[in-house]
This record gives C-alpha cells, sequence and structure tokens, in this order.
C-alpha cells in the first residue's frame, strides 16, 4: 500500500490529526477494523462514494474500500539532522514513505507553545525543509564516500548513482530540495531508488483553528501561496474540529459538519489530496460477494493492475473485462452495461481508468 509520513514541529496538531484518522468510525469499517501495526502507524479507508453506488446496485453482500497508509512521525525538531533528541531514528522513518504530509500551525493559541515562539507556517516549513536537506546532504556523502572503491573498479551502477547523487547534492548545497533536480527518463528508476527525503512528494497540511475550517485564514493563504510556488499540494483542515467528529456517529457527524459550514470531513479531503500528489486511482471489483475498491497509480496497464489483487492475477493475465464506472450505473449493473455493448474486453496494454469496474480473466 501507499504511504504517507506526517511531520511538523511539536505542538502543531500532528497527533490530534493522526488519532483524529485512525479512529475516525470509517476507519473502524466493519470488514477492516483499523488496527494499530505500530503505535504510530494506522490504516485508513480512502473514502469514496461510488464504491457504495455500485455496491447497492450489486446487492454487494459487503464493502471493501482501498485502504492508505499514514505514519506518524513525530519528533522532527531543528537540529534532528544533527542527532538532536531522537531525530535522526525519525528521518529513517520519512524514508520508507512514499509522500509527506507536512501539518503547519495555522492557529493561534496562548496556552500552546510554539516551539519557536510565534505563529509563522511559512518559516516553520522552510525549518524542517532544512532538516530533511540537511539530512539527505549527510546521507549523501556518506554514500558518495562508500561508492569510491566501486568507482575506481570501473562500476557502470556505481557510476550511476554518484552522478546521480552528485546532482542532487549540488541542489541541496545551494539550499535547493533535490526534487528540484530533472532526471532524465533512463535515471528515473535509480534516482527514485536513493530515497531521498526531499525527493518525495509534500502536501501542506493547514492547522486551522474551528472558526476558520470553513475559509481558511492569513496563515492558510500564506502557506497556499508557498505550496503553489513549490508545486507542493495543501489543504486547510481544524485538527479539533476532526478529533470531534472522529468520535461521532454518521447521522451527528453530518449535522456538526454543516453547523461549521463544512461540507465533508477535512480528514476525506486530506486523503483524496495525497491520492492526487501521489497520482493514484481507483478501479473497481463488483459482485454479489463483494464490492471493493483496488488502489493504483496513474497509467497502469491491466495485468499489473490486476497484480494488485494477486500476483497470480498478474502472471496467468488473459485479458479483462471493463465497464466504465457511469456506464455502470447507467446500466444498472452488469448485466444492462453489456446488453448496452458497454463492457469491453482488453488485452496486456490497456491503461485502467479510474472507476473502471474490472474483471480479470487469467490463467492458474
Ligand atoms: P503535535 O506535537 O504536533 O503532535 O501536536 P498535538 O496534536 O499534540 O497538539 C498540541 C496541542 O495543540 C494540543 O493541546 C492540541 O489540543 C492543540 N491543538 C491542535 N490543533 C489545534 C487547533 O486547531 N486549535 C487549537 N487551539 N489547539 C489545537
Amino acid at each position: 500500500g501507499f504511504r504517507m509520513g506526517i511531520v511538523g514541529l511539536p505542538n502543531v496538531g500532528k497527533s490530534t490529526l493522526f488519532n483524529a484518522l485512525t479512529k475516525t468510525a470509517a476507519a473502524q469499517a466493519a470488514n477492516f477494523p483499523f488496527c494499530t501495526i505500530e503505535p504510530n502507524v494506522g490504516e485508513v479507508n480512502v473514502p469514496d462514494a461510488r464504491l457504495d453506488t455500485l455496491a447497492g446496485i450489486a446487492k454487494s453482500a459487503s464493502i471493501i474500500p482501498t485502504r492508505m497508509t499514514f505514519v506518524d512521525i513525530a519528533g522532527l525538531v531543528k537540529g534532528a539532522s544533527k542527532g538532536e533528541g531522537l531525530g535522526n531514528q525519525f528521518l529513517a522513518n520519512i524514508r520508507e514513505t512514499d509522500a509527506i504530509a507536512h501539518v503547519l500551525r495555522c492557529f493561534e493559541d496562548g496556552d500552546i507553545t510554539h516551539v519557536e515562539g510565534r505563529v509563522d507556517p511559512v518559516a516553520d516549513a522552510e525549518v524542517i525543509e532544512t532538516e530533511l536537506m540537511l539530512s539527505d546532504l549527510e546521507s549523501i556523502e556518506k554514500r558518495r564516500a562508500n561508492l569510491v572503491r566501486k568507482l575506481k573498479g570501473n562500476d557502470k551502477e556505481a557510476q550511476q548513482q554518484d552522478r546521480l547523487l552528485a546532482a542532487a547534492q549540488a541542489a541541496l548545497e545551494e539550499g535547493n530540495p533535490a526534487r528540484t533536480v530533472a532526471v532524465d527518463a533512463e535515471d528515473a528508476k535509480a534516482w527514485k531508488g536513493l530515497q531521498l527525503i526531499t525527493t518525495k512528494p509534500v502536501l501542506y497540511v493547514c492547522n486551522v483553528a474551528e472558526e476558520d475550517a470553513a475559509n481558511g485564514n492569513a496563515f492558510s493563504e500564506a502557506v497556499a501561496k508557498m505550496a503553489a510556488e513549490q508545486g507542493a499540494g495543501h489543504v486547510v483542515i481544524s485538527a479539533r474540529i476532526e478529533e470531534e467528529i472522529s468520535q461521532l456517529d454518521a447521522e451527528e457527524a453530518e449535522m456538526f459538519l454543516s453547523e461549521m459550514g463544512l461540507e465533508e470531513p477535512g480528514l476525506d479531503r486530506l486523503i483524496r489530496a495525497g491520492y492526487e500528489l501521489l497520482h493514484l486511482e481507483t478501479y473497481f471489483t463488483v459482485g454479489p460477494k463483494e464490492a471493493r475498491a483496488w488502489t493504483i497509480r496513474k497509467g497502469t496497464a491491466a495485468p499489473q493492475a490486476a497484480g494488485v489483487i494477486h500476483g497470480d492475477f498478474e502472471k496467468g493475465f488473459i485479458r479483462a473485462e471493463t465497464i466504465a464506472y457511469e456506464d455502470y450505473v447507467a446500466g444498472k449493473g452488469e448485466q444492462g452495461a453489456k446488453e448496452a455493448g458497454k463492457m469491453r474486453a482488453e488485452g496486456k496494454s490497456y491503461i485502467v481508468k479510474d472507476g473502471d469496474v474490472m474483471h480479470f480473466l487469467f490463467n492458474t
């Protein structure tokens, strides 16, 4: 599955957000009770109204949403890259994530200490980014030193790695994150393999006061501007509100949301933003037994999409029978869509589209 690491300075609302994410009713849906893998790792359901619609049409006995993993990476403070506090250990956790959700304090509250003594989310973002860049620099220097011997032996892979590490190092030394380096297609895989923290896509999460949840505030606007300049994502959320919603049942939650002038829980927007950031899409498998959503990267071909369900589906792939979501709904199910000529037989090169209802045929 895909993993998002939640980072941010202390006291910005990370734990509040993480707890809301993992304790919410949606996360505890019947089929997959929320499980704490480790204290700081939680799996959440990806909200998708289409799945319920499909299950309703097919009268599926169970509904299984697709999942996303969040990792609460606490302990990141100024000086973390120098091993102050437990910083370095946490940086290792970030390396294993696909993207970073960076929580920024966009609320004023005299009772809650800000580690830097003022509320300035853009400056906070820089503090954390600097730590991440320093951490990348340190690991690059170590890795390049380790490559020296192999380079003397004219090792092609080592040469490629060293060349890419040098490019990242140059960017970082100029104060830019490694994601600003332009990488050729033939280097893309090796580049990703370097697992540099500052190559990961970033989603800024503006944690605003309850009264600003619907419209944001001057702090979140400053963050939005920064995010746009960096090509990063951003969402406005009130962790406090999300925490409250997570303790309500569905009906109460809806009433509470409309009182706050909100259309949906901020967590839904957060999860969706993570999906967009990672270029993820959903396809469905639908039958009387279950309706289920599956996550793939955009541009995934049918056999690899089938492989998300089971490796054997990919290995023995013959073809897929596919109905677009809209056609499935318009036909009131598989039979109707088929009669309308909307069921397609697709081969190995078919690129699965968001919302496709898929049925895979494979050799065992
Ligand atoms: P962390 O250190 O980043 O994990 O921060 P916490 O989630 O523990 O939050 C630190 C404190 O800020 C807690 O007392 C929270 O209740 C409080 N807090 C979190 N979000 C908000 C908010 O939107 N408004 C206000 N006033 N307090 C908040």
